[in-house]
């Protein structure tokens, strides 16, 4: 009889685990279930579908249920929850969510792809009507929904979703409020380059209420009608979006006796197997390893997930690939300005040990004399004794997202700032001045760490 995987989650880690494990063994029985309406679904683009630049929820899905079977021998089951593993008798209980039915299913190989759950932070009110979320393609269809019957939105988390959402549905017309407990935006960032995000949502319109918490959803018959601060202000708000950060989905892992980690995450070796000999787990659900430092760490995105969906798919099959770790590089856009970044923070590294010291520098994206061109900043940190480059951030241009790519590379491969500063980079007038701003950065960084 052939091998039988199944596999939980039918998204970005989950079906690069099934598709993996279909290359590797044509023969390999496969069965994803998945919870939601939607397998392979990209939940990064629900931003531009709630805001409108995406018309057709449908254009987020990369292959439907119905193509996974005929393509790629993969039977994906939408509205199928797992609602129990029991890794002794290696079998799934599994509830189908459109009749209540529930049925138990035998597997020799199992991959946990649960990804992970909004958190919902412990504010009185939170579980009123009017209160969403941006996860998955319902909780999208459900604000897109909601923002073209209403007016006001106030956003809980100013976080990279956060701030997304709020571009959007200021678009799409909404007048919107960002209510950010942490000092300032995106807190890991250097700290002029989150007064620069500030200023760019307050130029478009949006209203930014950093270091403030929110202390009570208030609501009317039921149904959230605004906020109230710690300070005691009051707003009005049709919509609540809360974008307060993600948690792993290890609720089915720690039932089954796997074990959890940082902020439950499911512990899991450098093939991406569980503490269960049967059992790999990938993607959001699972504790990840920050490269630099070797520590346990969650940054939970789309480029990990469907990497470590690949390796755990490729290693149920037989295979022995590993999972490096992670640097957390993350690129974002808010209006015109893109922000991005990999590795350490300043205060990070400081908390790691090193003796950070970081530079920043503004560097025009092409030559000066060609039109068009705009200020990169990019912010080094690096370690004193070393030299060797710890992380980098950047704002500016959409050109800012190759740069700090180039930097993460420089990471991964130990790279000091003086050889950083002796790469050949590319150079022509529309596209690059003949310094480029990763040297004037690294040549800056040079200096600092004689001084
Ligand atoms: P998920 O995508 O969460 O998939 C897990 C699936 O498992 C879900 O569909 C869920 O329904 C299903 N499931 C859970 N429990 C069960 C169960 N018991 N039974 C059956 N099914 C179950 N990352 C980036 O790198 N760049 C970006 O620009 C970016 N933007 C984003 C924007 C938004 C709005 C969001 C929400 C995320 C964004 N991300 C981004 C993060 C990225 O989408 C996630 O890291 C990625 O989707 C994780 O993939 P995953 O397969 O591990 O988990």
């Amino acid at each position: 009889m052939a091998e039988k995987l199944i596999v939980i989650g039918g998204t970005a880690a989950g079906l690069s685990a099934a598709s993996r494990a279909r290359k590797e063994k044509p023969d390999m029985e496969i069965q994803v279930f998945e919870k939601s309406g939607f397998v392979s679904y990209g939940a990064c683009g629900l931003p531009y579908f709630v805001g409108g630049l995406i018309h057709d929820i449908n254009d987020l899905v990369a292959i439907n249920a119905e193509s996974l079977k005929n393509r790629r021998n993969i039977s994906a089951w939408i509205h199928h929850e797992v609602l129990l593993i029991d890794p002794e008798k290696k079998e799934v209980t599994v509830k189908n969510l459109d009749t209540d039915q529930v049925s138990i299913h035998s597997y020799d190989k199992l991959v946990i792809a649960t990804g992970a759950v909004p958190v919902v932070p412990p504010i009185p009110g939170i579980h009123s009507d009017g209160v969403y979320y941006l996860r998955n393609m319902e909780d999208g269809i459900r604000l897109k929904a909601a923002a073209r019957e209403h007016g006001r939105v106030c956003i809980i988390g100013g976080g990279a979703i956060g701030l997304e959402a709020a571009e959007e549905l200021r678009n799409a017309g909404l007048s919107v409020s960002v209510y950010e407990q942490f000092p300032r935006l995106l807190p890991f960032l250097d700290n002029a380059f989150s007064q620069a995000l500030e200023d760019t949502l307050i130029k478009h319109g949006i209203n930014v209420h950093t270091g403030t918490q929110i202390a009570e959803i208030l609501s009317e018959n039921g149904k959230a009608s605004g906020i109230r601060t710690a300070f005691g202000e009051i707003e009005p708000s049709d919509i609540i979006l809360v974008s307060a950060g993600v948690k792993p989905a290890g609720a089915l892992a720690e039932q089954a006796g796997l074990a959890l980690g940082l902020k439950g995450g499911i512990i899991v070796d450098d093939e991406m197997r569980t503490s269960h000999k049967d059992i790999w787990a990938c993607g959001d659900c699972v504790q990840m390893k920050n490269r630099i430092t070797g520590k346990p760490a969650y940054v939970p995105l789309g480029t990990t997930a469907n990497k470590q969906g690949r390796i755990a798919g490729g290693n149920v099959a037989g295979g022995h690939d590993t999972f490096k770790g992670i640097l957390g590089s993350m690129v974002t856009k808010v209006f015109e300005l893109f922000i991005a970044a990999t590795g350490l923070s300043k205060e990070q590294a400081a908390g790691e040990g090193y003796d950070a010291i970081s530079v920043s520098i503004t560097k025009a994206d092409r030559a000066s004399y060609y039109p068009g061109g705009r200020d990169n900043h990019i912010c080094l940190i690096v370690d004193k004794k070393t030299g060797r480059l710890l992380g980098a951030q950047g704002i500016g241009s959409e050109s800012i997202a190759g740069r700090i790519n180039v930097l993460a590379t420089a990471i991964t491969c130990g790279m000091t700032v003086e050889e950083i500063n002796e790469l050949d980079l590319v150079y022509a007038p529309p596209a690059a001045p003949v310094y480029d701003p990763i040297l004037i950065a690294a040549n800056q960084a040079m200096k600092k760490i004689t001084e």
